[in-house]
């Protein structure tokens, strides 16, 4: 390799939570000398930072490692894996993919220096030991995408175990990081120029409870990060239903710079299979805490995610997950159907698995519930005022268009006479008309 500027090449699949870890990967990489690429053929190091919430992304994980193991017979490269699909197969990777370098996982990224150095003289390098966030991670700058939104974990792992999720197998338990050190961080990311972050945690609204000390929550959190002068704007996402409380709704309602916004998977709206599920709430009880939501935070926006066909799902279960939607008014849902995942209870009950066509269509059934919805709650904003943050511009038919954001986390899409300075401002548009996943209108 000479002395040239070493090149790692990272693929990240997944969910926010990899590409935040990605970039704290290349922040740590960056201290002893590899500069990222986006071409694979001039990359020293190859790193796959995978998924396994899903079958379909382990298999593709490997597919990757398949494909760089067979550059590897004609160049000098290394290759590692890391994430959830390193973190639960450990060793085994090494049997499936011999000529893989180095595993790490989720907890070990701060040991990367200590083991690329390793692989320059050891095969097969695996780490995965679980380990509290280091004292010194603030050391590393993450190398973030540019744009105006930064991300930044404030909470790792999750207590909870859905009998369906390996999170809390391949992340452990909940680890909340030090108020002092989030703050920093989103003070230096606001010295870099972004204008807005999105704070990012499987379960963000339980912040601070591991700390037992009774003061720390997300309300405080988003208190604190509100006197950041330049900072113009402020989400979190995933919140757990019952974790919300109401400190925290009022501290959403009160606070100028934080999303109207809340993204509150329910998973079934059946309350029997929530219970099986291990989901600690009931239908009755998510829908009041929605209800409660609306009542105190005016034109909030409320998403979802829900799991279709888990096992023993009958009909009218499925049912009551479409009712819901309108019940609970879900602005948006992510869906998806039941994937068995190793290592977790749902998994071994087979026998009541449902069958693939059926978990198909009623995918595509709920599908098409969330889109209409969606197009209702877009068009309920038709003639209001949303305050927008400007992400870009585009030209459209000769017509500028500018895109952004409303506080109430819509898409928005505007006509209206500006330049690229206009890009991170906050700008007032008024809705002329919602349609299925973007608001449209213009700036007043
Ligand atoms: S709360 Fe979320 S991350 Fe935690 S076990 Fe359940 S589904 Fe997984």
């Amino acid at each position: 390799m000479g002395n040239r500027q070493k090149l790692v090449y990272i693929e990240t699949l997944g969910c926010q939570m990899n590409k935040s870890d990605s970039e704290r990967i290349l922040g740590i990489l960056s201290s002893i000398g590899y500069d990222e690429t986006e071409e694979l053929r001039d990359a020293d190091l190859l790193i796959v930072n995978t998924c396994n919430i899903r079958q379909l992304s382990a298999d593709k994980a490997y597919s990757r490692l398949g494909r760089w193991g067979q550059m590897k017979e004609h160049r000098d490269i290394k290759i590692a894996i890391c994430g959830c699909v390193a973190q639960q197969d450990a060793e085994k990777v090494f049997k499936r993919a011999p000529y893989v370098d180095l595993v790490f996982g989720t907890h070990n990224i701060y040991e990367l220096p200590n083991l690329i150095k390793r692989t320059e003289t050891e095969t097969n390098v695996c780490s995965i030991h679980k380990k509290q966030f280091e004292a010194d991670e603030t050391a590393f700058t993450p190398v973030r995408k540019e744009g105006l939104n930064a991300w930044i974990p404030i909470i790792e792992g999750c207590d909870y175990f859905c009998t369906y999720c390996v999170v809390p197998y391949v992340r452990g338990r909940q680890r909340s990081r030090k108020i002092e050190d989030i703050i920093q961080e989103a003070k230096n990311v606001v010295k870099q120029g972004y204008k807005e972050i999105t704070l990012l945690g499987q379960t963000v609204d339980s912040y601070g409870r591991d700390f037992n000390d009774g003061k720390t929550t997300l309300a405080l959190l988003l208190r604190e990060l509100a006197k950041i002068e330049e900072l113009l704007r402020i989400r979190f996402v995933t919140s757990y239903p019952t974790d919300i409380t109401d400190e925290l709704i009022e501290t959403v309602r009160d606070l100028d710079k934080v999303y109207k916004y809340f993204h509150i998977p329910m998973q079934s709206g059946s309350t029997e299979v929530l219970n099986r599920m291990k989901r600690r709430y009931t239908r009755e009880e998510y829908l009041n805490i929605c209800n409660k939501i609306r009542s105190q935070v005016p034109n909030v926006t409320i998403t979802s995610d829900f799991i279709v066909g888990f096992p023993g799902e009958t009909e009218e279960q499925f049912q009551e997950s479409m009712t819901i939607i309108d019940e609970a008014q879900l602005d948006y849902s992510n869906t998806a159907s039941y994937s068995p995942r190793k290592q977790t209870p749902a998994a071994t009950w087979k026998a009541d698995y449902i069958d693939h066509p059926t978990k198909k269509r009623r995918l595509q059934i709920i599908n098409a519930k969330v889109k209409d919805y969606s197009l209702h709650s877009n068009k309920k904003y038709e003639g209001k005022i949303l305050e927008t943050i400007v992400e870009g511009i585009k030209i459209e038919n000769g017509e500028t268009i500018l895109t952004g954001r409303s506080i109430n986390e819509k898409i928005v899409h505007a006509k209206g006479d500006f330049d690229e300075s206009v890009i991170g401002t906050l700008v007032q548009v008024k809705i002329t008309e919602g349609s299925h996943w973007c608001v449209k209108g213009e700036v007043v």
